[in-house]
């Protein structure tokens, strides 16, 4: 492959045409142009504007392809090379210097200099000092951290020619370096791309229209209309040692993921104040998305909130089933109603004893007055606890605002505000824990006994006061006194009949097994996780149709950021024309793109969540000032901030991809001429 003594020619055209078709018309540029090139030369081309010159650079440097003909460059036909193969032949065979620099005005001398180094193998740790080296070779390390637009055009050239000689390719390739500069900083450029001949036996390859410079050359070529029309190789050729490629500089390898975001940090802060309003695009998409969620799910949990807090979910209330011809709602046992089934102590065995069922007690309430009187007490409603073998049920004691339980068979908790209206207005409610006080119980018409008209008796007993709930009107007893009062209502205790049996699950799962069974025992039966996952249903409607006009606004952002992303294309053509001379392959200039999109996304859902969030809590403040409760509408469950923060990143990404796709497919010479 490699030549032997220089005899084989480094680089090789033959028949090589470049013909460009528009609209039918045919215009051929290159015809059938035909040389050999050594290494270790200095090759000048002149020739008028519109010779081809550039074009045929552009073939040696594999930025283009000829329409017939081969370019073989060290054994090897490029012309047939695919678009990963021709970026990697520019990455580390060649470097391009042009006539406008191209280089990133935005970026230092030396970040200009690094470009080409973070695609290659050399580490991250060498690659500074080697771009300061580069800059060294050209005279430039004192102006290495400068801006390129702070730079003279002689010097900015100089910085393209560290550029080119980053990957120490085996041919620097020059379209009119001098054209843009003063005779002397021509002169200097030349001089310099001279030494690279001289000093390191590469190959250059110089266009240009000066015949100043042809004294510099071993080898003149002159074009006209796409034609050779002169060949000449002089005499005063210095022989130098062939230069050698570094080991590295033939391997290729993608940009690491870290130098990517660099880049792409780069390019967004340099347009910041476009890519804060893209941000805030996606920031307003999230914004809607997880707000219109938040409140779904706000709402749900508060009804399963309040739901739950009327007892455990594994909590099955079954009543005894009212006869078909019997009046009143289902499930009540008003009076005179006919039970065809009913709830006696053997059925509390019988329940209790299912398979999965922790255990089972008596639903027992009496509607009861407190004081001395019996016309001037105030009413409240007892429920009888449940036994203290289940209270470690979690949910299936009600809140307590101040001291405990009843234990014994005297204790009663009474609520609060009746508490309260118990004591002169100077002495504290808590006083009255551990008095005495006289409670007037009313057997509730029918819930007890065997059905039949039954006269309404009253039992007054001074009981203990214990706590104090938080509820309005609902009182409590314990399981035992509740069961004792039961027997002294009832006409025979032996047939008591109870108003309702409460069982209590062992797992959420066998709920609806248990509710099944008891069902087709022939009883009433509701059970919480029924009800609630009824609700939740509903509320899952409401959740989704939340989240699909949140989903609709988020659309609607990522085809703004789509949009924008195309307009950003379309404005740094130029920008991936010099990535993509370079040797940066396809990939990673649409990688670059896609880190962009993925940066503003990801700030711009992160931004979302803070907004809605900031947004729910004044909804909420607001319901709560209105409704004076501590209702919360809004909810922002860890769920949805992932969900948001990854849905702004998402849809950017996903946005970004086609403009991503055609930033990278661009021919780098098309792209480049967006001048
Ligand atoms: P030079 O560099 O010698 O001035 P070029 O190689 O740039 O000349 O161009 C040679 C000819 O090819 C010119 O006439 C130019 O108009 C034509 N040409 C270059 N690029 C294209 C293209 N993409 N489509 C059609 N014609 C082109
Ligand atoms: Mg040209």
């Amino acid at each position: 492959m490699d030549s032997i003594g220089g005899t084989i020619p480094f680089v090789q055209l033959e028949k090589v045409s470049r013909i460009y078709r528009q609209s039918n018309q045919e215009f051929v540029v290159l015809k059938e142009v035909t040389f050999d090139l050594q290494r270790g030369s200095f090759v000048v081309i002149l020739g008028p504007s519109g010779s081809g010159k550039s074009t045929l650079l552009h073939l040696l440097g594999g930025m283009d392809r000829p329409s017939s003909g081969l370019v073989k460059v060290d054994g090897a036909d490029i012309s047939k090379w695919k678009s990963d193969q021709l970026s990697q032949y520019r990455r580390t065979k060649v470097g391009f210097v042009f006539q406008s620099y191209n280089l990133l005005a935005s970026q230092s001398a030396l970040e200009n200099v690094t470009l080409p180094l973070l695609a290659s193998s050399v580490a991250k740790s060498d690659q500074h000092s080697k771009a300061m080296e580069l800059l060294k070779r050209v005279g430039l390390e004192e102006k290495a951290n400068l801006k390129i637009n702070q730079l003279s055009g002689g010097q900015a050239q100089r910085v393209a020619i560290a550029r080119a000689l980053a990957a120490n390719p085996d041919i620097i390739l020059a379209d009119e370096p001098t054209g843009n500069l003063d005779s002397a900083s021509g002169q200097q450029i030349m001089t310099l791309l001279a030494s690279l001949v001289r000093d390191e036996g590469r190959l250059v390859i110089v266009v240009t229209h000066n015949e100043e410079f042809i004294p510099l050359a071993d080898r003149v070529i002159r074009l006209r209309d796409g034609q050779i029309q002169s060949d000449e190789a002089k005499a005063n050729m210095v022989p130098v040692e062939k230069h050698t490629t570094d080991a590295h500089s033939g391997k290729s390898r993608s940009i690491r993921v870290l130098s990517l975001f660099n880049l792409a940090r780069k390019a967004i802060t340099t347009r910041l104040a476009r890519s804060i309003l893209t941000s805030l695009g996606v920031a307003i998409g999230v914004t809607m998305m997880v707000l219109l969620i938040g409140i779904g799910a706000g709402i749900k949990a508060n009804v399963v909130k309040g739901i739950s807090s009327l007892g455990p979910l594994t909590m099955i209330h079954v009543t005894p089933k009212v006869a078909s011809n019997s009046f009143g709602p289902p499930g009540s046992t008003a009076l005179g109603t006919q039970v065809s089934s009913p709830i006696t102590s053997k059925t509390l065995s019988t329940l209790s004893h299912l398979s999965n069922v922790r255990g089972a007690y008596v639903a027992a309430t009496y509607f009861a007055t407190i004081g001395s009187k019996s016309n001037s007490g105030q009413s409240l409603v007892l429920t009888g606890l449940a036994p203290k073998n289940l209270w470690s049920i979690k949910g299936i004691l009600p809140k307590l605002k101040a001291g405990h339980f009843p234990n014994g068979s005297q204790g009663v908790v009474i609520p609060l505000s009746l508490a309260k209206s118990l004591v002169p207005t100077s002495s504290k409610v808590s006083s009255l824990l551990g008095q005495k006080i006289n409670i007037r119980a009313t057997f509730q018409p029918g819930s007890f006994g065997p059905s039949g008209i039954t006269p309404t008796p009253s039992y007054t007993q001074t009981m203990i006061i214990r706590g104090f709930s938080s509820s309005g009107s609902s009182g409590y007893i314990s399981y035992s006194s509740a069961m004792s009062w039961a027997k002294i209502f009832a006409n025979d205790s032996k047939t008591l009949h109870y108003p309702g049996v409460n069982v209590i699950s062992k797992t959420l799962s066998s709920v609806r097994p248990l509710v099944k069974k008891i069902t087709n025992m022939g009883y009433n039966v509701v059970s919480l996780d029924t009800t609630l996952k009824s609700i939740s249903t509903a509320f899952s409607f409401l959740e989704a149709g939340l989240g699909a006009l949140g989903g609709i606004a988020l659309v609607v952002a990522g085809l703004m950021i789509g949009v924008v992303m195309s307009m950003s294309v379309l404005e740094k053509k130029r920008e991936i024309g010099i990535l993509r001379a370079i040797g940066i392959r396809r990939k990673d200039v649409s990688r670059l793109f896609l880190s962009q999109a993925f940066i503003i996304g990801l700030f711009g859902g992160v931004v979302g969540v803070i907004v809605a969030d900031g947004a729910g809590s004044i909804i909420n403040a607001i319901v709560q000032n209105f409704s004076h409760s501590k209702a919360s509408i809004f909810g922002l469950p860890w769920w949805l901030i992932l969900l948001g923060i990854a849905l702004g990143a998402g849809s950017s990404v996903l946005a970004g991809l086609i403009p991503a796709r055609r930033a990278a497919s661009l021919n780098p010479v098309d792209a480049l001429h967006q001048e």
